[in-house]
């Protein structure tokens, strides 16, 4: 794990004054530790009767797609509004900068299916909070969720206490 957190890189004040972005693109620039992300962001539910990835705009879709790639199941975005062009469910939430919302089409999953949610960082916790509860409201399942990164002290994984959670590097 510490070699793949090397290939974090920090870059401060982006994209305002205070915040300390991870930039995942030198990970995702170096095939072993693409593979290694993948693999250990799958290990915990390799097992669990998963029908599908939702992954978040724009960074979970990489994460997302390769997860839904290597266990076999379909990829479904969440995007931010006005991006889809079927019928949507939408929901708003609060970011650790600013404020946005997420859309999914409203026949993207139904209730006989049980998702892992995936995206490449949980800070506050709101996006992907705000995505289980869209998933949800469509009558489909969260069997769990995954992040590459979890910055701890902003306590995100409360917000998501209750589904199982893993993540795979700490800051
Ligand atoms: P949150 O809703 O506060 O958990 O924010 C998570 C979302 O915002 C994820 O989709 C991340 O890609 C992005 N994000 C939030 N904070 C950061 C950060 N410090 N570095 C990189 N991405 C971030």
């Amino acid at each position: 794990m510490e070699r793949l957190k090397s290939y974090i890189r920090n870059i401060p004040d982006f994209p305002k004054p205070g915040i300390q972005f991870k930039d995942i693109t030198p990970l995702v620039k170096e095939p072993a530790m693409l593979r290694l992300a993948v693999h250990q962001l799958i290990h915990p539910f390799l097992g669990e009767p998963i029908t599908g990835v939702v992954g978040m705009e724009a960074r979970g879709f990489i994460f997302g797609s390769m997860v839904a790639w290597e266990l076999g199941v379909g990829f479904i975005p969440l995007r931010k509004p006005g991006k889809l062009p079927y019928d949507v469910q939408s929901t708003s939430y609060d970011l650790e900068y600013g404020s946005t919302s997420l859309e999914v089409h409203l026949d993207a999953v139904d209730e006989s299916d049980q998702v892992l949610l995936v995206d490449d960082l949980i800070a506050t916790g709101g996006t992907a909070r705000a995505s289980c509860e869209l998933i949800e409201k469509l009558g489909a399942k969260i069997v769990g969720c995954a992040f590459v990164i979890e910055l701890d002290e902003l306590k995100g994984r409360e917000k998501l206490a209750k589904y199982k959670f893993h993540s795979l590097l700490h800051y």
